[in-house]
C-alpha cells in the first residue's frame, strides 16, 4: 500500500543522506518534497501541516550524533514523528469486561466487514483460545446471514443460527442471550452495511448499541476509498462511537494517506490491517513497523540507534588504545567529560533512543548534572598542558590559581583530581589484567 510514498521519500532521504552536514535551508527543502510526497501519497491536508511542523521544531537546532550524518539524524526524526502519528503503539482488541464480550461489526457495504469479522473470530479462537459466537444482524441482503454462516464454519466458529423474518435488534438481543446461555467468551454482531452513510443506517446501529453495549465498535474500511475512509470513520465515530478501525484491502494499490491520516483525524486508533481474501490475511498494526516500512530505511534507523548508544565509537577506541597503554591523563577526562555533557544536552530527542534513555538514568542517578560537567570542564581547561598530564605537579598555589580561573574552589579542584586518580587507577588495574583479563573482566560482568 504504501510502494509510492516510499520510492519519494526513499529518493529524496537519499539526496540528504549524501550531504556531509546539513544547512536549514537543506532540511527545508527536504521538508518541502516531504510535504508533497504526503499530499501525493493522499494524507489529509491539515495531517501533512501538523506533521511537517513537527518535524521542522524537532530537526532545527538537533545537535548531531558524531558517528551519523544530520541526513541520517533527519530520517529517525521523520521516523519517530511517523510513529506518533501512528498512534505509538499497537492497540489490541479489548475484551475487559464480563462474559460475553460484545463486539459491534460496523461498515458500509463492501468495506470488507463479514470478511473482517470471520478473520478476527478465527483470530481469537486460535490464538486467544476464546469461544467465539458469530451472529449477521443484516436482513436486508438476503445472502448476508448465510454469508457468514459459511465463512463459519470455514474457521469453525459458531454462528447463532437464522430465524427468518427476525429484525436486526432482536437478533442482537438473541445472539446476546445465547451467548450467556451457552458459555460463550465473545460474541460478534456483524451489523448491516449501507453503499453510503444515510440516517436510518446510523439509527439502526445505534439501536442495536444501546440493547447489546458493546466494548469494542470496531469500525471497517476499505483502504481503497482514501479519504472517503476517514470521513466515514468520522461520521460513524460522530453517530455511533468507534473504538477502532479495521483496515482492509491494503494488499491493493491503495496510497496509504487513509492509514496515516486515520489516527489524527477521528482520534481512533487502527487496530487490525486487513490483508488479503484468504481467512487467514490480518495483521495487528504496529505503528513503528508500518513507519518503519514506509520509509523503507531501516539501515539508517538501526545505524542512528547504535550510533546513539555506542556514542561515539572513535573517541571510545581512542580511549581503549590510552587504557591499554595506562596513560589516561586529564585531557582524555575532559573529552570524556564533553561526550557526557553533548549527550546530556540533547534532551528530548535522545531519550526516545533505546539504550540511551538508560545511561541517561544512570547519569541522573550518580547526581552528574550538567552544572557540575560544565563546572569540571572549567577546572581542566584552566590548567596547562603541562599540568594536565602530570598532576604531581600541582602544589597548593598552582590549585589555587586554577580554582580562581575556573570560579571554582580549592576543594571543587581537589575533589576532581580525587575522580581523576580513582579512574586513573582503575585504568591501570585494567592494563595490569591484559587483554585477556579485560574480556575475561567482560565475559564475568556479563553472566
Ligand atoms: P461487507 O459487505 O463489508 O461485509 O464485505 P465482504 O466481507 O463481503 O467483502 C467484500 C469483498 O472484499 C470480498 O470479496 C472479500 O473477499 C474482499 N476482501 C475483504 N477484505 C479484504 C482484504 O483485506 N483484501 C482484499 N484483497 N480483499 C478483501
Amino acid at each position: 500500500m504504501f510502494d509510492g510514498l516510499t520510492g519519494r521519500l526513499g529518493d529524496i532521504f537519499d539526496r540528504l543522506r549524501r550531504r556531509g552536514a546539513l544547512t536549514e535551508e537543506d532540511v527545508g527543502a527536504a521538508l518541502r518534497e516531504v510535504r508533497v510526497a504526503l499530499l501525493e501519497a493522499d494524507v489529509a491536508l491539515p495531517v501533512v501541516k501538523s506533521f511537517i511542523n513537527g518535524v521542522k521544531e524537532k530537526a532545527v537546532g538537533q545537535e548531531v550524533l558524531r558517528s551519523i550524518t544530520p541526513g541520517q539524524m533527519v530520517i529517525k526524526i521523520v521516523h519517530d514523528h511517523l510513529v506518533e502519528m501512528l498512534g505509538e503503539q499497537n492497540e489490541g482488541i479489548n475484551l475487559n469486561a464480563e462474559a460475553p464480550v460484545p463486539v459491534l461489526m460496523l461498515g458500509l457495504q463492501g468495506s470488507g466487514k463479514t470478511t473482517s469479522t470471520a478473520k478476527i473470530a478465527r483470530l481469537l479462537k486460535t490464538r486467544e483460545k476464546k469461544k467465539v459466537l458469530m451472529a449477521s444482524l443484516d436482513t436486508r441482503r438476503p445472502a448476508a446471514q448465510e454469508q457468514l454462516r459459511v465463512l463459519g464454519e470455514q474457521v469453525d466458529v459458531a454462528t447463532l443460527p437464522i430465524v427468518p423474518g427476525e429484525d436486526p435488534v432482536t437478533i442482537a438481543q438473541r445472539a446476546m442471550r445465547v451467548g450467556r446461555l451457552e458459555g460463550y467468551d465473545v460474541v460478534m454482531l456483524d451489523t448491516a452495511g449501507r453503499l453510503a452513510i444515510d440516517e436510518e443506517l446510523m439509527d439502526e446501529v445505534v439501536r442495536i448499541r444501546d440493547v447489546t453495549k458493546p466494548v469494542e465498535s470496531l469500525l471497517v474500511v476499505d483502504a481503497m476509498t482514501g479519504q472517503d475512509a476517514v470521513t466515514v470513520a468520522t461520521n460513524f465515530n460522530d453517530k455511533v462511537g468507534v473504538t477502532g478501525i479495521v483496515m482492509t484491502r491494503i494488499d491493493g494499490d491503495a496510497r496509504g494517506g487513509a492509514a496515516l491520516s486515520m489516527r489524527q483525524i477521528t482520534g481512533r486508533p487502527i487496530k487490525l490491517l486487513g490483508t488479503g481474501e484468504k481467512i487467514d490475511a490480518l495483521e495487528a498494526f504496529h505503528p513503528d513497523r508500518i513507519a518503519g516500512r514506509i520509509l523503507g530505511m531501516g539501515d539508517v534507523l538501526s545505524l542512528v540507534e547504535k550510533a546513539a548508544e555506542t556514542i561515539d565509537r572513535e573517541e571510545a577506541e581512542k580511549l581503549a588504545a590510552k587504557m591499554e597503554k595506562g596513560n589516561f591523563d586529564l585531557d582524555d577526562m575532559l573529552s570524556q567529560l564533553r561526550q557526557i555533557r553533548k549527550m546530556g544536552g540533547m534532551g528530548g530527542m535522545l531519550s526516545m533512543l533505546p539504550g540511551v534513555g538508560k545511561i541517561k538514568d544512570q547519569l541522573s542517578k550518580a547526581n552528574i548534572d550538567e552544572r557540575m560537567l560544565k563546572r569540571q570542564e572549567a577546572i581542566i581547561t584552566s590548567m596547562t598542558q603541562k599540568e594536565r598530564r602530570d598532576i604531581k605537579i600541582l602544589n597548593a598555589s598552582r590549585r589555587r590559581r586554577i580554582a580562581l580561573g575556573s570560579g571554582t574552589t580549592v576543594a571543587d579542584v581537589n575533589r576532581l583530581l580525587k575522580q581523576y586518580q580513582d579512574m586513573a587507577d582503575m585504568m591501570r588495574k585494567f592494563k595490569k589484567l591484559g587483554k585477556k583479563g579485560l574480556m575475561r573482566q567482560g565475559l564475568s560482568a556479563l553472566m
